[in-house]
C-alpha cells in the first residue's frame, strides 16, 4: 500500500468552516472503492440514522455511525477518520447528511485525511431566497441547481417566492408564459426533502400583486389606480373577495409544498392605503395604520389555521411603530436592510420619519472622509444627508427608534436596531440582509459584491449576538443564477462559525 499522504502539503477547505478541525498531514485512511453514496443511502430520503447501524463500508475500512446524544445542536456531527476506522456521530438525520457533506469536501479519490471534526451550526435557520418572479432566469434547471448546492454548503431553508411563476390551477389566467410545470414544482420539493432544506413560501397577502393586477378580471380586488395611471398592485386589505383569492393561492402552494413550519405573508411597501372608498372611510374612523395590522393579523390566524407560523417583512411595523404593539405577536418579523455593513455603522434605515437610508448631515459634508470603502460608496449612492439628531425628534415612532440607537449616536449607530426594538416587544425576529438587492451601485458593470459581502457578515454576526432562530439572505433581481452563489456561501459559512 503506498503510504504517502496526498494531503501532505495542505489539508483542504471545508465550507462552512467547521467548529473544531484538527486534521493530520501525513496520516489518511484509505477506503476501497469509497464513494458517499454507496457508503451512506443517498438521497437519505426515509432512512432514519437508526437503521444505519450499525455499517460497514462493503469490503473496507469499519464505517461506524453512531448517535451523537451529547450534541449541541439538533444538526452536531462528529468525524474521527483513523487509518483503522472511521466513526462518525450525527445527532439527527440532517446532522448526518451534514457530516457526509463534510466527507465529500475532504475526499481526495479514495482517501480521506485522519483527524477529528467536531462540528454545529451557530444559527439554527439557515436560509436563502429567490424571488422566482425578478430572477426570472431561474428556469427549473437552475432552481435545482440553487437547491442542491445550498444542500452542499448545509443551508436549511428555502424562502421561495413563486408570485405568478406557480402553476395555479385554481386560477389559471395568472400563471405567465414562464411558470414552472407541476413537474418541476415537485422536484423542487423534492430535491428540499433529499437535502433536509425546510420550503417557506412566501405569498404576497397585500401589496406586490402586480403579477395579478396585470389581468382586468382581477381589477376589482385591488386600490384603485395611482393618479398618473400605474395599476395598483395592492390588494383591498377589506375586500372579503380578495382575501379568499389570498387564501386560495397561498392553499394551492402549501398543498404542493407540505410540512414546513412557515408561511411568509410578505406584507411589505403597502403603500395604497386607504385609497379605495371603503378603506377611505374605514381609515378616517380608526387610521390608516388600523387598516394594515388588522388584514395583516387576520392573514396570520389563516396562516395558523394552516398550521403555519406567519412571517412579514418589517417595514411597515418599523415606519409605523405605533402600530408594533396592535400586532399579533404569533407573527415572526423578517427584518430587511441591504445597506447596513459594519456596527455600528454610518448609515441607518430611518424608517418611522420616512427618510429611508440616512447618514449624519456631518459626515457628508465632509466629503464622506471618515468613511472606508465599501461604506464611502454606499453613502454616495444610497444615503441622504440628514440631521439625524433632528430626525430622531421628528415623531414618536422616531423618538422610540432613538432609544435602540447607540452611544455613537448619530455618527454611528447600531447595526439593524430594529431587531432590538421586535426582541423588546416579545416577537421572534429573523434576519434578512441581501445577496443581490438593489444594483445602483455597481462596479465595472457587476453588482458593488462587498456591499452584500459585509451585509450578510454584519447581519449574521447580530444574529448570533442576539441568538435569533434564524436568517434568510434575499436575492431579487435577474442576473445570472451563477452570480448569488458566492452570497449563498457566505450565508451558509458566517450563520455556521462562531
Ligand atoms: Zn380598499
Amino acid at each position: 500500500m503506498n503510504k504517502k499522504s496526498p494531503y501532505a502539503v495542505v489539508a483542504p477547505h471545508i465550507l462552512p468552516e467547521p467548529k473544531k478541525c484538527a486534521l493530520k498531514k501525513d496520516s489518511f485512511a484509505l477506503l476501497a472503492d469509497f464513494s458517499l453514496e454507496t457508503v451512506l443511502p443517498f438521497p437519505l430520503g426515509t432512512a432514519s440514522l437508526q437503521s444505519l447501524f450499525p455499517f460497514r463500508e462493503k469490503g473496507g475500512l469499519p464505517f461506524v455511525v453512531e448517535k451523537w446524544e451529547e450534541s449541541p445542536s439538533p444538526e452536531g456531527y462528529s468525524l474521527e477518520i483513523g487509518e483503522e476506522k472511521i466513526v462518525l456521530k450525527a445527532a439527527s438525520e440532517r446532522a448526518l447528511l451534514h457530516a457526509c457533506r463534510t466527507l465529500k469536501q475532504l475526499r481526495n479519490g479514495t482517501t480521506l485525511p485522519c483527524g477529528t471534526i467536531e462540528d454545529y451550526p451557530s444559527v439554527p435557520l439557515r436560509g436563502f431566497h429567490a424571488n422566482l418572479a425578478s430572477c426570472r432566469q431561474f428556469e427549473g434547471e437552475e432552481t435545482r441547481d440553487l437547491l442542491k448546492k445550498m444542500g452542499k454548503f448545509k443551508l436549511n431553508a428555502f424562502l421561495l417566492e413563486y408570485n405568478a411563476r406557480f402553476p395555479f390551477s385554481s386560477h389559471p389566467l395568472i400563471p405567465t408564459c414562464n411558470a414552472f410545470s407541476r413537474e418541476d414544482v415537485a422536484s423542487f420539493e423534492r430535491i428540499c426533502r433529499e437535502n433536509c432544506i425546510e420550503i417557506i413560501p412566501l405569498v404576497q397577502c397585500l401589496g406586490h400583486n402586480a403579477h395579478i393586477r396585470r389581468l382586468e378580471e382581477y381589477a376589482k380586488y385591488f386600490e384603485p389606480d395611482c393618479p398618473d395611471g400605474t395599476k395598483s398592485a395592492q390588494l383591498c386589505p377589506l375586500s372579503e373577495e380578495a382575501f379568499s383569492l389570498f387564501k386560495a393561492l397561498t392553499e394551492e402552494i402549501l398543498e404542493a409544498h407540505p410540512g414546513g413550519r412557515y408561511l411568509h405573508l410578505g406584507g411589505d411597501e403597502a403603500r395604497s392605503l386607504g385609497m379605495c372608498p371603503k378603506c377611505a372611510s374605514f381609515a378616517e374612523k380608526h387610521g390608516t395604520g388600523a387598516l394594515y395590522i388588522d388584514y395583516i393579523n387576520k392573514c396570520a390566524a389563516f396562516a395558523k389555521s394552516m398550521g403555519r407560523t406567519p412571517i412579514i417583512w418589517d417595514d411597515m411595523l418599523s415606519r409605523h411603530p405605533e402600530l408594533i404593539d396592535k400586532a399579533d405577536r404569533d407573527l415572526v418579523i423578517m427584518v430587511w436592510d441591504y445597506w447596513t455593513t459594519m456596527d455600528p455603522s454610518p448609515l441607518t434605515v430611518f424608517r418611522p420619519a420616512g427618510k429611508g437610508i440616512v447618514l449624519d448631515r456631518r459626515i457628508a459634508e465632509n466629503d464622506f472622509a471618515a468613511l472606508e470603502e465599501p461604506e464611502r460608496l454606499i453613502a454616495r449612492t444610497f444615503g441622504r444627508a440628514e440631521d439625524l439628531e433632528e430626525l430622531s425628534n421628528a415623531n414618536e415612532g422616531s423618538r422610540l427608534f432613538r432609544k435602540y440607537l447607540g452611544k455613537e449616536f448619530p455618527l454611528r449607530c447600531t447595526a439593524f436596531p430594529f431587531v432590538d426594538l421586535y426582541l423588546e416587544k416579545g416577537f421572534s425576529v429573523l434576519g434578512a440582509p441581501t445577496a443581490l438587492g438593489n444594483t445602483v451601485d455597481d462596479i465595472y458593470g457587476l453588482p458593488n459584491f462587498m456591499r452584500f459581502r459585509k451585509n450578510i457578515y454584519a447581519f449574521a454576526q447580530k444574529c448570533k449576538k442576539y441568538a435569533l432562530p434564524g436568517m434568510i439572505t434575499t436575492a431579487w433581481f435577474d442576473f445570472a443564477p451563477e452570480l448569488l452563489e458566492t452570497g449563498m456561501i457566505c450565508t451558509a459559512n458566517d450563520l455556521w462559525t462562531k
